[in-house]
């Protein structure tokens, strides 16, 4: 469905009210991605039926509504979304619920305050939306989400509080948890080379260099001069490994491979990582704490030095002294 029939079919059920915000007694939820419905699940809990519009490997940037999402839209009380353009083929989608005053439509990671954010590009005034691959910025979407829940459902207010207290003490365990593994990285081998330029935070966080093949949204195509400027990084700083996307095609990343390696230097796809959205709801990328820990470790693994390298390194110092 297209996006202007879609805004005439939500503005028209919207107004015609005859959907029922409530579900078995439990409020309807809607959650775009992954991580924010793994918000909206833990801290609703069983007060809330939520339903995630956007399921493993789906780009948000390109995703435009089908009828069925506008139907679960119609019925839910809440909308909890990224925004900052994440969905940008959602955007009018939700500027019309929200002036329909019949549901709360919520851009829970505008909430992270203006001076933490990234710029889209220099000078620009709009800003990256892929906040929550920093778990401490990503606080500010967990409170957003508490807020809006407590709006729609003050009788539900002490268990969004203890909930969402509960699930920011874990934000913060799982930073302490990642800065551990990511110290296995000598600073210096700390460059991230992905498909498209999803991990600035991370990469801020963490204390990345993170280059990417595409822009921050994958609705720009990547060009023969992006793949070559990226073949050089990889070559002339010894990149060990370049990494795949779940949710992006890895025609990108392996076309930047090919490149170096015919330029002389081999460079490992290293894996793949969960970029824009959450891996399938029964693996270990299911949850948002599950898909963290995946990336850091398949980063780790890929770009820590391992007994091999740090046997040839050493190697290679003493012929350097030798000389
Ligand atoms: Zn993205």
């Amino acid at each position: 469905m297209r996006l202007w029939p879609a805004l005439i079919l939500i503005v028209s059920l919207t107004l015609t009210a005859c959907a029922t915000p409530v579900a078995d007694g439990r409020l309807r939820v809607i959650a775009t991605t992954g991580p924010i419905g793994d918000i909206a699940q833990a801290i609703g809990g069983e007060r809330v039926a939520l339903r995630t519009l956007l399921g493993p490997g789906i780009d948000p940037h390109t995703y435009v509504a089908t009828e069925s999402d506008l139907f679960a839209l119609q019925e839910a009380r809440l909308i909890l979304y990224n925004g900052l353009h994440l969905e940008a083929g959602l955007a009018r989608v939700f500027d019309a619920i929200n002036q329909s005053n019949y549901a709360l439509a919520v851009p829970v990671a505008e909430a992270v305050p203006a001076e933490l954010l990234l710029h889209w590009e220099d000078g620009d005034k709009t800003y990256d939306p892929h906040v929550w691959h920093d778990p401490l910025r990503w606080r500010y979407a967990v409170e957003a989400a508490r807020d809006a829940l407590i709006t729609v459902d003050p009788a539900g207010s002490a268990i969004y509080r203890q909930r969402s207290e509960q699930y920011l003490a874990a934000l913060q365990a799982l930073d302490a948890e990642l800065r551990v593994l990511i110290a296995r990285i000598p600073p210096e081998r700390r460059i991230l080379v992905t498909a498209h330029d999803a991990f600035q935070y991370f990469g801020q966080a963490y204390g990345f260099r993170v280059e990417a093949v595409q822009g921050i949204s994958t609705a720009s195509e990547a060009s023969a001069t992006d793949i070559r400027a990226l073949t050089e990084l990889v070559v002339s700083q010894r990149i060990p490994a370049i990494f795949v996307e779940t949710s992006v095609s890895p025609r990108t990343i392996e076309a930047v491979q090919s490149a170096a390696r015919a330029a002389g230097h081999e460079v490992r796809v290293g894996g793949e990582l969960f970029s824009d959205s959450l891996g399938d709801p029964d693996g270990p990328a299911g949850t948002y704490f599950g898909m963290m820990r995946h990336n850091v470790q398949t980063i780790v693994a890929a770009l820590a030095p391992s007994a091999a390298n740090a046997v040839q390194g050493a190697a290679m110092t003493s012929e350097c002294t030798i000389e």
